[in-house]
């Protein structure tokens, strides 16, 4: 993207605010207009002094000259006060309005893409967001430079140029031969910075990531005694910040060195130069000052140039990704035109293909049908596309070939958001918000009562183990254990109340009695709906009405419980095996022996 692109993109963030940036460039203006009398000011007071002097008189004459020189000065700088502050505080006002502006955009945006956009190499969690943060911050600096600093600066180096080429040429074109030689070095100095920057940027990153890292993961490094280990890898990482930063700071006083001994250069000049017209009697003493303090004018301002071509560089580099992340609207989630006030859940896949944004290839020509009302089970071992499945029918993804239908219409011709208010998913790990319990279960029905919210939690096992809590429903949910969350999720599929459930491994990070608990609470919420459960725990699906058996991304075997054990197939296979690891016979074993003795017993 060019500068011009990006300042075009920007336009419609900053329009909301233009008559604020009219008039901060308007204060600016004035107050750079009023930088330039203290020169006139100066160069009257030498002047007047002077001819008292030559005059041969003294305080006597001159303190009312004195009285009213005062009086100006200080007015004026009341004045620049008030100045200063509306331009500061406006300029912040503008900066903070439009960076907001943009952080609300990309959120807006982010929120209606979907899935597939989030698992693309440069959207993943952290660098989405760093790509956000770098993005509004570049751009916040851009609109302070173009819209607010820029015009400015330029005005009141130009004027004071203006003016000094208008008091005399010849040190008006002094002043002016400085400026190349001036430009040249902050081109320099940005361009030298630019690097270094980056540089730095990403190792104060690494250094973050790298002491985040540690604090997740101590409980590991401390099991294998791995202290040293790590602690001598992120030394390294501050070895090499403080590197960077040194040399940093190394090219930042070399040309902040040259810069102000050219300045100075031009300002040994302009004394020269100055000195020897008042001796030539071409000009009046007090037009030495008046010269130097008007060249103070022109430099003070391109000193900053560094800085903004500095910034315009980095605005450069991250607008492109920021505003990739506006425009990937060819991502946004398009909802159909279908809303049905309630579905029945009958699915129908036929010959569906589908494969991950990522490039993996899920589910090759897979066809089924969920029932209405019914259970359907999903098996099959790890990465044989199941969980694919049930994404496919939560439209998070749209298959790339074949069809989904739901109660005989195309899937994708309903609205997203009413299809999903009628979808129940508990997932094997669920995700719990910063917040309090009852913040966690009312997630699921905004609208719920404190009473429905209990009620859930009581059908969710959970209800007692809160009150045991300190803190009861508000107690901080992030702080539970693993089972303790999962059972939230539970709670709040029970507080949406949706005909449609999907359980992917629902009870796998669960203790046997939750298990149990959970698989009864999940029987009663069963009846009448349409349920697809996938579950490694064979007690979780043999009494499903229908089981299909994934294998691969493809589906291989369909039917009851019992007509897939006796096919002796893949689902026969996962059956026996896992009898054989929860050591069946065995369990039988004792559960008959203690049958035997109650029998004894009782005879
Ligand atoms: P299952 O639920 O049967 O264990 P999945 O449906 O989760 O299997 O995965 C099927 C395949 O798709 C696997 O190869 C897995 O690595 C891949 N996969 C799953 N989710 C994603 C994703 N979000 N992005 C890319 N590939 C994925």
């Amino acid at each position: 993207m060019s500068l011009w692109q990006i300042i075009r993109r920007l336009l419609p963030f900053v329009r909301p605010y233009r008559s604020l940036v009219i008039s901060t460039l308007l204060l600016t203006l004035v107050g750079s207009l009023a930088a330039q009398v203290n020169p006139f000011v100066l160069r009257y007071t030498v002047d007047t002094v002077q001819g008292l002097l030559n005059r041969g008189q003294g305080l006597a004459e001159g303190w009312h000259m004195l009285l009213w020189v005062s009086g100006l000065l200080l007015g004026k700088e009341l004045i620049n006060t008030g100045i200063t502050f509306g331009q500061k505080y406006y300029g912040e006002k503008i900066r903070i309005s439009v960076s907001g502006a943009l952080a609300e955009a990309a959120v807006t945006k982010i929120l209606g893409y979907e899935l597939g956009f989030f698992s693309e190499g440069g959207n993943q969690t952290g660098k989405l967001q760093t790509r956000i943060d770098r993005g509004v911050e570049s751009l916040m600096k851009l609109v302070q430079n173009f819209f607010i600093d820029i015009l400015p600066l330029f005005a009141n180096a130009i004027v004071a140029l203006v003016v000094m080429f208008f008091a005399n040429k010849w040190v008006g074109m002094v002043a002016l031969a400085v400026l190349p030689v001036y430009f040249w070095l902050s081109y320099r100095q940005a361009d030298r910075l630019n690097g270094t920057r980056r540089n730095l940027r990403s190792l104060r990153e690494e250094k973050n990531h790298g002491l985040i890292s540690i604090i997740d993961s101590i409980v590991v490094i401390k099991s294998f005694v791995r202290e040293a280990y790590e602690g001598d890898k992120q030394l390294a990482v501050q070895d090499r910040l403080e590197e960077a930063q040194l040399s940093t700071r190394r090219t930042n006083f070399r040309y902040d060195g040259l810069k102000t001994f050219v300045e100075q250069i031009g300002v040994v000049a302009i004394i020269v130069l100055t000195a020897y017209l008042v001796l030539d009697g071409q000009i009046s003493i007090g037009a030495i000052m008046f010269h130097i303090l008007l060249f103070n004018n022109v430099s003070a301002p391109i000193r900053q140039l560094h800085r903004i071509y500095d910034e315009m560089n980095e605005a450069l580099t991250y607008a492109e990704g920021f505003f990739a992340i506006l425009d990937a609207d060819d991502q946004t989630e398009r909802p159909g035109p279908l809303r049905p006030a309630h579905l029945y859940g009958r699915f129908e896949l036929r010959h569906v293909d589908f494969t991950y944004p990522s490039g993996t290839a899920a589910l090759h020509d897979v066809s089924m049908t969920i029932e209405a009302g019914k259970t359907t089970a999903l098996v099959g071992l790890s990465g044989a596309g199941k969980s694919t499945i049930i994404n496919l029918l939560c439209e998070f993804y749209r298959p790339n070939g074949g069809t989904v239908l739901l109660d005989g219409q195309p899937l994708s011709e309903y609205d997203t958001h009413a299809l999903r208010q009628q979808i129940g998913l508990v997932l094997q790990k669920n995700h719990i918000f910063k917040g309090t319990i009852e913040e966690n279960i009312r997630y699921g029905n905004f609208a719920a009562t404190q009473a429905e919210i209990e009620a859930a939690a009581r059908q969710a096992y959970l209800h007692d183990q809160i009150l045991d809590l300190p803190r009861g429903y508000q107690s901080d949910a992030q702080q539970l254990s693993g089972g303790q969350q999962q059972r939230i999720a539970i709670a709040r599929l029970f507080l949406k109340n949706p005909p449609i459930i999907f359980l992917d491994e629902p009870t796998a990070s669960l203790d046997a009695i939750a298990t149990e608990q959970i698989k009864n609470s999940l029987d009663a919420i069963k009846q009448g709906r349409t349920v697809v459960i996938i579950s490694h725990s064979l007690a979780q699906i043999v009494d499903s009405d229908c089981i299909y058996v994934m294998k691969k991304g493809e589906m291989v075997e369909s039917g009851t419980h019992l007509q897939l054990y006796e096919k002796r197939g893949t689902y026969r296979e996962i059956f026996d095996a896992s009898a054989r690891s929860l050591n069946i016979e065995k369990l039988a074993k004792t559960m008959a022996d203690d049958g035997d003795e109650v029998l004894d017993t009782a005879l």
